[in-house]
């Protein structure tokens, strides 16, 4: 009698855990799934890196989503990454903003931010990382080998991520294309790989 009541109470547990995730997935593609950024200069726009150096990783936000890649965020993708995975421009270029704002705290605190300027003038943000592991100071000159910093969660974020989106120097968004994604867009729950995909 016991395992009999066990059993229907383990079924119902699963069919709660299945419903949420099913209602989970479906809330995520609604608030998580936006159109990409394009615009008329999209198709000759460079390829950028994945900003890591090996495996690949999954899109949790992507571009004209939910409340916080929206306006100058719209064109950001977040990438989900264990906290402390080492972070390495996507595109060469020289440091112009640095913001140790805190160790790696959650909440409504400011996140710790690199800013890292290309040769055409457009800029790219890495955000949530881990503030005494930024290792760049303004006016360093970095490239592909260079790492930035290690990525946490501090500032707006309830999981550990790194915020990327490239924007020009008056920090308007700008379209971002991966190399060795389909059309360079990541999407949600899509995987962009580091040259060395292994883990
Ligand atoms: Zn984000």
């Amino acid at each position: 009698m016991v395992s009999k009541t066990l059993v229907k109470i383990a079924s119902r547990v699963a069919a709660v855990i299945v419903g949420v995730a099913l209602l989970a997935a479906a809330a995520g593609f609604v608030l998580l799934r936006g159109p990409p950024c394009l615009d008329a200069a999209d198709g000759a726009a460079a390829r950028l890196r994945a900003p890591w150096r090996r495996g690949c990783r999954w899109v949790t936000q992507e571009n004209n989503t939910w409340s916080s890649h929206r306006g100058r965020f719209r064109c950001s993708f977040d990438f989900l990454m264990p906290p402390g995975t080492a972070i390495y421009p996507a595109r060469a270029g020289r440091v112009v903003m640095v913001e140790r704002h805190q160790p790696n705290r959650p909440g409504f605190f400011r996140a710790n931010v690199v800013v890292v300027e290309h040769a055409d003038q457009t800029r790219a943000t890495y955000a949530h990382l881990i503030g005494p592991s930024i290792g760049v100071d303004v006016g360093d000159v970095v490239t592909s080998t260079s790492p930035i910093g290690q990525s946490g969660m501090s500032g707006r974020t309830i999981y550990p991520h790194l915020h990327f989106q490239v924007t020009t120097a008056d920090g308007a968004p700008l379209p971002a294309r991966f190399v060795g994604v389909p059309e360079g867009r990541p999407r949600f729950l899509e995987r962009v790989c580091a040259e060395d995909s292994s883990e």
